[in-house]
């Protein structure tokens, strides 16, 4: 493996956001561009959102390759671009910007890692019961990747913002003509749904270190036949994703999805494809609990 040197011709890539100190996007990509001797490297940039227009300006100024996009930007940074691609245009949110010749495009690979790591593991979503918890950003993609997969989804967000999950089950439903439930995130709920479910995702930020003693769902409520996707990934193993694996469900954690997005704007970066177990592994090391 070579080290990285850059020269006149190094392509440029970065991550935008506030916070940025926690990213493990520097380490996923620059570690694959080593292992496969490519001329890239890729930088974190802490971007307060008063200048995110002075930013994206600056992909074109600099001849920037591409940038990913993280909190608080992935909605706002939309204006600034020249060109959607269809599916991040109908979800309203950009992760990925690749810069062609000075015409920046915006992707969400968010959604499109969320699907690649159930197919993968061969879990095909079209006609599953899916009950999807949260209705943030994240949640957003989630819900926007399932409904083009025609799932039958329900979306259940805590009271305060019940809004939030009715708008967007509203959203999907026009989108889509087909019928998506909303609901509050609640006890009586998740033991009325959880039944007739195939498919749990958590999207809110519930278990996120450092609270990762907290949970959406109480343990008793679920069942060896869930699938059960966490789409937080620090810690590695959730309080969800142990109680469901103690319950004898198969559990997916949010690694799996953060690792497939990375995979999906790395190709989108250099062209090249990269090894899902390779960047995953980059990534792992990056992470300071359990493996
Ligand atoms: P966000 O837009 O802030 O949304 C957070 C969601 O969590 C909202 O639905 C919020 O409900 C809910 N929530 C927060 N605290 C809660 C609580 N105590 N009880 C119940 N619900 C609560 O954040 P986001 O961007 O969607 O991210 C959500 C999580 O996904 C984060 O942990 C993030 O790290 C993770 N994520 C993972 C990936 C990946 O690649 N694996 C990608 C993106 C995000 P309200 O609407 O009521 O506030």
């Amino acid at each position: 493996m070579k080290d990285i040197k850059i020269s006149g011709k190094t392509g440029i890539c970065g991550i935008i956001g506030d916070p940025i100190e926690h990213t493990l996007s520097p380490a996923m990509h620059n570690s694959m561009y080593k292992t496969m001797n490519l001329d890239f490297v890729y930088l974190p940039f802490k971007v307060k959102s008063v200048d995110l227009g002075k930013a994206i300006a600056g992909i074109k100024a600099l001849n920037f390759r591409g940038l990913n996009v993280t909190i608080p930007h992935k909605v706002a940074v939309m204006p600034f671009l020249d060109k959607m691609d269809i599916l991040a245009d109908k979800i309203g949110a950009v992760n990925t910007i690749i810069n062609d010749n000075g015409i920046l495009t915006g992707y969400n690979t968010d959604a499109q890692g969320f699907l690649k790591a159930l197919v993968e593991r061969d879990i095909r979503p079209a006609g599953k019961n899916v009950l999807l918890l949260g209705a943030g950003g994240a949640a957003r993609a989630v819900g926007f990747i399932l409904s083009e997969e025609r799932t039958r989804l329900t979306i259940l967000n805590r009271k305060e913002e019940l809004s939030w999950a009715t708008d967007l089950a509203k959203c999907l439903s026009q989108t889509y003509s087909g019928k998506v439930k909303a609901g509050e995130l609640s006890r009586k709920n998740l033991e009325k749904l959880i039944p007739s479910t195939d498919i749990l995702v958590n999207a809110t930020s519930v278990g996120m270190s450092p609270d990762s003693n907290e949970t959406p769902v109480p343990g008793d409520l679920l069942c060896a036949n869930l699938v059960v996707f966490d789409i937080v990934y620090n810690p590695y193993q959730t309080r969800l994703l142990r109680e469901a694996k103690e319950a004898g469900a198969q559990t997916i954690n949010g690694l799996e999805m953060l690792v497939w997005q990375g995979v999906l704007a790395f190709e989108k970066f250099t062209g090249e494809k990269v090894p899902f177990e390779l960047m995953r592994e980059a990534a792992l090391k990056e992470l300071p609990h359990e493996k």
